[in-house]
């Protein structure tokens, strides 16, 4: 058997990478977390603010699977922003206004997506339209669930839609509307500014927003606290660009520019915890990891491929994400 699960292991991709801190810094310690408990009385999602204006979103229905995302909702004085929109099994933009996070629908709405992965851009066609690094457009608007990586399992998802809803069927629906944004794009919500910064590596167009007067950054996959690794080995991330990013992050922080960081997974950090994120995948990059991602890049890619031509059964599924 050991034999059988190592060829396992080398043929399945690790696909539980955002591997969640089990140190005590897991419980939210965050000096960036203004004081505020979790709100979970809606069955499906939960919220709380971060800081001033600022409010993170979990599903609570993909809360089990190591590849939930984070969800960041900015409310402006003219204009809310929306960072990254989950895997989108169920209604964000109902719980937006059921949560009272948004009772204004006319007020106008930006929505971003950091990236292209399906635990960032699943939720995209349930608004009119959406911005992503122009790089990323084309594979969002034609569904691409190759590059996208789109991956649940029935274990990952409860409650489930219905009775007849298949984790197997499950893709990134093409959202109505892309807009491909770039480096430098400003979202201007009256009372305060978010500024795009492209920072390649995880994916070829990942992006920060970035609020410089009030400290607040969302790093997306580029940067969240993990006891596993961060991740510079799926189809199209590229392990150069991933340092050089995580470095221009560390920059920005050391610059005094960030306070609160808002990352694509696991807690909300301070500066401290951002800048310690950060130099253990700088200190991490060397050649046995290199050699190491080497293995997981082919993995991950043959692997990838398989699902976006097949559709597998779901036991199968279950038993690969086991
Ligand atoms: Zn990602
Ligand atoms: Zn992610």
């Amino acid at each position: 058997m050991a034999g059988f699960n190592l060829m396992r292991s080398f043929l399945i991709p690790q696909l539980k990478p955002n591997k969640p801190v089990k140190s005590a810094k897991c419980l939210s310690t965050s000096s960036c977390l203004s004081g505020s408990d979790w709100v979970g009385s809606h069955p499906l999602f939960k919220h709380r603010q971060v800081v001033d204006g600022v409010f993170w979103i979990r599903e609570r229905y993909f809360e089990t699977s190591w590849n939930a995302a984070n969800i960041f909702f900015i409310k402006g004085r003219d204009r809310d922003l929306l960072i990254d929109t989950g895997v989108g099994i169920f209604s964000l933009p109902q719980f937006l206004k059921s949560s009272g996070l948004r009772e204004d629908e006319v007020k106008p709405l930006s929505v971003v997506c950091t990236h292209l992965h399906f635990d960032h851009t699943g939720g995209a066609h349930q608004f009119e339209a959406v911005d992503i690094h122009q790089i990323e457009a084309g594979f969002l608007r034609n569904g691409n669930n190759f590059m996208m990586a789109s991956w649940v399992t029935p274990k990952e998802v409860s409650p489930k839609p219905s009775s007849e809803w298949n984790a197997s069927n499950y893709s990134v629906k093409p959202p109505q509307l892309v807009v491909g944004i770039e480096d430098g794009h400003v979202y201007d919500l009256g009372d305060r500014q978010f500024k795009v910064i492209h920072l390649p590596g995880h994916s070829p167009g990942s992006i920060s927003v970035h609020d410089e007067q009030n400290g607040v950054i969302a790093t997306s996959d580029t940067l969240y606290q993990t006891d596993g690794e961060l991740i510079d080995w799926y189809p199209g991330s590229n392990a150069t660009h991933m340092l050089q990013s995580v470095n221009r992050l560390l920059e920005l922080n050391l610059g005094g520019s960030v306070s609160c960081v808002l990352p694509g997974h696991n807690d909300v950090l301070d500066k401290v915890e951002a800048e310690e994120a950060a130099r253990m995948y700088i200190e991490a990059h060397g050649t046995p990891r290199i050699i190491k991602k080497a293995f997981s890049r082919a993995r991950a890619t043959v692997v990838s491929k398989a699902h976006s031509v097949l559709s597998m059964p779901e036991f199968t599924r279950e038993w690969m994400n086991s």
